[in-house]
């Protein structure tokens, strides 16, 4: 694989391997309690973590790895997930033979969009999702452009410009409600001890 190398000039950097100053918890005290080690952030079941910083329109760069030591199976193992505005799901789940259903592979659109192919590492290898992301446009409570996103895993597009149906929803259709301004990017925690490092977006 090609070295990712660093980040660009006009990044700005959410998580270098030191510590999760850039993050807060969904929930509790606001302090994220991922296990952080060797230059690592590891899900350790206290809950979803969200940038202190909201964003619109990024392109974000995030390395994962699912656990080396297989456990379960499906939507069970190595689930975890990447929020566009803390609303749209792109999955991330151990999809190397895992069978799930087409639209919660891992780089699925979460009950949306399958990738293009499935093109998942081995459990506990690195792997990289490079997301472009353009926020949707209301007018008012109407929605006049929903949102896109264009996703590379491991360097390979999965995700070609598809257009948002509406925030992840887990049972029924997706629906938009109106919203505005910049929302944090946030890191599931789905209880399985996924791994992430090297996490930068820049705003566009
Ligand atoms: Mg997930």
């Amino acid at each position: 694989m090609i070295d990712p190398g660093p980040p660009p000039s006009d990044a700005i950097i959410l998580f270098d391997g030191k510590d999760l100053s850039q993050w807060q918890s969904e929930k509790g005290d606001k302090t994220a309690k991922w296990r952080v080690e060797d230059g690592v952030a590891t899900v350790n079941g206290t809950g979803g973590i969200e940038t202190k910083q909201g964003f619109g329109d990024c392109q974000l760069h995030v390395e994962w790895a699912s656990p080396a030591e297989v456990k379960g199976s499906g939507q069970g193992r190595g689930n975890s997930g990447v929020y566009l505005q803390g609303l749209h799901e792109v999955q991330v789940l151990d999809s190397y033979n895992n069978k799930t259903y087409y639209h919660g592979q891992a780089g699925s659109i979460y009950k949306q969009y399958a990738p293009l192919v499935n093109a998942c590492r081995k459990p506990g290898e690195w792997q990289t999702y490079d997301i472009i992301f353009h926020a949707p446009k209301f007018d008012g409570a109407t929605l006049q452009k929903p949102a896109t996103v264009t996703v590379l895993h491991n360097g390979v597009l999965i995700q070609d410009n598809v257009e948002i149906k509406g925030p992840t929803a887990s049972k029924g259709a997706p629906k938009y409600q109106a919203y505005s301004g910049k929302r944090p990017i946030a890191l599931q925690d789905h209880g399985n001890p996924v791994r992430f490092r090297n996490i930068w977006v820049r705003e566009l």
